[in-house]
């Protein structure tokens, strides 16, 4: 029997590289889009960095950019698509929201089209997220909770899950949306919280830095790890009728609580680094966010693997090990500008 075939947009990604490994684990034939950078050799990093650059082929595409998608869905005729690619980091999306609009919202309607012109009968997977919640309506979220979504960001990932919702109605395609809370891992960015804390705890434990500059610390959020999310996404693909699910591990904790256990990992405490910097507060925020996974558990069988203790402080050693090899994963110097 052929191998089965999937497309990752976003490959390049944290999520993308994780869901990558998992399928090629599966047995499956992994292909990629990934956007020309002027930079070679940033793009395949995080593959490089699980070992399986060289399983996976990649091709040269954007999600602005619906020809692109054709011609790559055309060349690989993939069964299932996971549309993986987003502007995804919110307090960039005040900065450049239209950018946001056009790549997190429409790219996935691009997509979508893409599907529905060349390859109709592929499962396809858009990577919604709890960002759409917002100015939560219930103080546990599920897929019947009402959208309030606070940035551009959110407002984006909203049109990319409602014109999922709608090609799978128009049109019959197996099109399921996860509503994915924060997940993180050692290949997270390093401008989103967690991973800024864990690079930073290393960072001041190495004696690099000795302060840790954070906005909004009293903000709580639903933290996953991204190789349990990743499965779900798989999960979701398998099931005989597409449809919606949230995927989160139901405990919320804030940014404060986080950055304890990443400064406990390496012997220091919180309260002695993080400085508590206005620069880093957004127009609007996101207060509190806590899913409730029931139905990904009921129907697909899953349920996270790995704690927030286990999360953090892997990404505490990952970062450990990358500053004292003297190859940090993202350029000197970007800590300061998120
Ligand atoms: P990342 O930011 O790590 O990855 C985003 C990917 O999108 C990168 O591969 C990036 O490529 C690619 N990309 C950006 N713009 C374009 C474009 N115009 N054309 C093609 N590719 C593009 O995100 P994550 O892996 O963390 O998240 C994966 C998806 O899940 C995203 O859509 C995100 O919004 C969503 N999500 C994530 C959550 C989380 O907690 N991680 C929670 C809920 C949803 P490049 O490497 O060139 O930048
Ligand atoms: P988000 O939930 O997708 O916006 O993921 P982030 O990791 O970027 O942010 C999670 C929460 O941490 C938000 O409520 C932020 O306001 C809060 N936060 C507090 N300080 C910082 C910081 O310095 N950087 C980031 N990225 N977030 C911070």
């Amino acid at each position: 029997m052929s191998k089965r075939r999937a497309l990752i947009t976003g490959i390049s990604g944290q999520d993308g590289t994780y869901l990558a490994q998992l399928l090629l684990e599966k047995g499956y034939e992994v292909f990629g889009v990934v956007r020309r950078s002027s930079h070679a050799g940033i793009f395949d990093h995080r593959l490089k960095w699980l070992g399986i650059r060289d399983a996976v082929t990649l091709f040269d595409g954007n999600l602005l950019d619906l020809s692109s998608l054709c011609r790559i869905v055309q060349e690989t005729q993939p069964d299932e698509v996971y549309n993986l690619a987003a502007q995804s980091f919110v307090m960039s999306s005040w900065q450049q929201p239209i950018l946001t609009a056009e790549v997190t919202g429409i790219g996935a309607l691009n997509v979508l089209e893409a599907l529905r012109l060349t390859r109709p009968k592929a499962r396809f997977y858009q990577a919604s997220s709890s960002e759409m919640f917002g100015l939560a309506q219930e103080t546990v979220q599920s897929e019947s909770t009402p959208f309030y979504p606070r940035s551009p960001y959110g407002v984006a990932k909203l049109f990319a899950h409602w014109s999922t919702v709608n090609y799978r109605e128009s049109f019959g395609m197996h099109a399921s949306s996860g509503i994915l809370f924060n997940h993180e891992s050692p290949l997270r960015g390093i401008e989103f919280v967690t991973r800024k804390v864990t690079d930073g705890a290393a960072r001041i434990k190495l004696g690099l830095e000795t302060e840790l500059r954070l906005g909004n610390i009293d903000a709580r959020r639903d933290w996953g790890h991204a190789r349990d999310y990743v499965r779900a996404m798989w999960m979701m693909l398998q099931q005989d009728q597409p449809d919606d699910y949230v995927v989160a591990t139901g405990r919320t904790s804030t940014v404060r609580e986080m950055c304890e256990i990443a400064f406990e990992a390496v012997g220091l405490r919180a309260d002695d680094h993080v400085v508590v910097d206005p620069a880093f507060f957004r127009p609007a925020e996101v207060d509190v966010l806590l899913g409730n996974p029931a139905k990904a558990r009921r129907v697909l069988g899953w349920k996270p693997e790995i704690s927030l203790d286990q999360l953090i402080r892997e990404m505490v050693e990952a970062d450990l090990a990358r500053l004292r090899a003297a190859r940090p994963m993202s350029p000197a110097g970007t800590q300061g500008s998120f």
